[in-house]
């Protein structure tokens, strides 16, 4: 699997995959640690796989052990919920704020501080590692090193 962000930019990729629009378009769940997201711990954000907005960020991941790659906070502007009572469960859904493209669910089992467990499919997740050095704009820029 290629992905790379153009000079562009990181937009959404395009086009979904069957498994990919099962889970964001029909509220499918991908089988428990089918995802290479579960053992993901590098620094970065996660995003909407259809629509690439800001989704999670890795410092809020964790091991839940569920198979499903799990975090105890979600970006408040990407990410909203709505009660699903499917499968005879009362349960919360959580889906992209964006384009409504279903993500997971979130349970009251997570860990402190919030006590939340975003369960979510990798699938529906578009993991950008953070770039080294990217972010440190406001830092000094090394002086010399290279032709004047
Ligand atoms: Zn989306």
């Amino acid at each position: 699997m290629t992905k790379e962000c153009s000079s562009g930019g990181c937009g959404p990729r395009a086009p979904l995959t069957a498994e990919q629009e099962q889970i964001l378009l029909g509220h499918g769940t991908e089988y428990p640690g089918s995802s290479p997201l579960n053992g993901e711990k590098r620094q970065g954000t996660y995003h909407c796989a259809a629509c690439g907005t800001l989704l999670f960020r890795s410092t809020a991941k964790y091991e839940s052990g569920s198979g499903w790659p799990s975090f105890w906070a979600a970006e408040p502007e990407g990410v909203a919920t709505r009660r699903d009572t499917s499968h005879g469960m009362v349960r919360q859904e959580v889906h992209c704020a964006e384009c409504g493209g279903h993500l997971g669910h979130v349970f009251p089992d997570g860990p402190p501080p919030t006590g939340l467990r975003y369960c979510m499919n990798g699938l529906a997740l578009d993991f950008r590692p953070e770039v080294p050095g990217k972010a440190a704009s406001s830092s000094s820029v090394e002086q010399g090193g290279w032709c004047a």
